[in-house]
């Protein structure tokens, strides 16, 4: 049983600590925050102990009424592996402290990649965290794009991505970015850094990528032209998409016409947090022109890394191998739509029906 530690309980700290604790072979051992705020609240609901990032915020935590089981580096001096999901640039920061206890951490997307000593995407380079002692799991952007071209890459071989990235402005929480009434080329030079990013995971990609920002929250929506080395059909192409558990090739004829109504079935289908760690490919997008495919897909940002840091931290033990890790995240979450109309993955109710 692998003993994991979760540093920075927000967005994507509080949801790797739920999938951490739905698998077998690892749990989590504790969370470590900076205040006692709504999140620390849930944390201790749901059984994690609790430490003080900041030790200095110790006391407020007790005037919480939250009992602490300690401070930040007694938890890093516990875990077999933190997973340290703070905001970027404080993950780079902590290294450190990992070091000194000689404890293994996953870092995030937000991290420039040379906090670790690989950049890592579970369905395209699982071996790679094989025994590293540092990983960065690649932003939910990246992840998207990566699931995407590892598919297609293999079976067709790919020429030169093209992407365009139309990015939430930020989570529903985050109530102090923007933009509120604007459309932002964002970042306004081109190429944007999202090309770099995905070239930490296929150092030999040509890709271009372009961004922008809108006032939503709900989630990025990539607008995707990839020329392949073959000709291919979309119907090929569809297929190939299909069979990829974290990709939902979205059906026509169900009135999923934009990220609200993915939101909405994902909440329909009570997954936790209306959550979507799959890709969500528009069926009807999918169209081909000789060697050049293009295709629309929603990426949740809250989410989709989740399987991934799950799936991050077998490799880096060698718990098992990419198949089997991925497999059993996915089983253990309910990832995976493909095949249910209502949103419920096979295995979802798989799991229900154990329970
Ligand atoms: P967040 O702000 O929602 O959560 C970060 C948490 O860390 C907060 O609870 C904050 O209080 C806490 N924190 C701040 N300083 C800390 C410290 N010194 N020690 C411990 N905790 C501290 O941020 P997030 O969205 O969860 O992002 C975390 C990382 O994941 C970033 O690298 C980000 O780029 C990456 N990421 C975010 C998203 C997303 O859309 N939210 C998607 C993929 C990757």
């Amino acid at each position: 049983m692998i003993r994991v530690g979760v540093n920075g309980y927000g967005t994507i700290g509080k949801r790797v600590a739920d999938a951490v604790e739905a698998q077998p072979d690892m749990e989590i051992i504790g969370v470590a925050k900076t205040q006692p705020n709504f999140e620390a609240h849930t944390a201790v609901k749901r059984g994690y102990p609790m430490y003080a990032a900041i030790p200095e915020r110790a006391p407020l935590f007790a005037e919480a009424g939250i009992e602490l089981a300690g401070e930040v580096d007694e938890l890093v001096a516990e875990a077999d592996v933190i997973v340290d999901c703070t905001p970027s640039g404080i993950g780079a920061k902590n290294r450190e402290l990992y070091e000194t206890h000689h404890t293994p951490a996953i870092f995030q997307g937000g991290e420039d990649a040379d906090v670790a000593d690989v950049s890592f995407n579970a369905r395209s380079n699982y071996a790679a965290a094989r025994d590293a002692d540092y990983v960065r799991v690649v932003s939910c952007n990246t992840t998207g794009l990566s699931r995407i071209i590892a598919p297609l890459e293999e079976e067709y071989g790919v020429e030169k991505v093209r992407a365009t990235l139309v990015r939430r402005g930020g989570d529903p929480g985050q109530n102090s970015r923007g933009p509120i009434n604007d459309i932002l080329p964002n970042p306004i030079k081109v190429p944007s850094h999202h090309g770099p990013d995905v070239k930490t995971i296929f150092p030999d990609l040509e890709i271009d990528t372009l961004g922008l920002k809108v006032p939503a929250t709900l989630m990025h929506v990539h607008a995707l032209n990839v020329t392949l080395e073959d000709d291919v059909t979309g119907a090929h192409v569809r297929q190939l998409l299909e069979g990829e558990d974290r990709i939902y090739v979205v059906p026509e004829g169900l009135g999923i016409d934009g990220a609200g109504k993915l939101k909405d079935l994902a909440l329909d289908a009570e997954r936790p947090r209306g959550d979507l760690w799959e890709n969500c490919v528009w069926g009807e997008s999918i169209g081909v022109n000789g060697r050049d495919l293009y295709l629309f897909q929603a990426i949740h940002q809250e989410s989709d890394v989740i399987p991934e840091n799950v799936d991050a931290i077998r490799a880096m033990f060698e718990l098992e191998d990419q198949k089997t890790s991925m497999e059993l995240t996915d089983r253990k979450l309910g990832v995976g739509i493909s095949g249910d109309p209502s949103g419920f993955s096979e295995q979802a109710r798989a799991e229900f029906a154990d329970d």
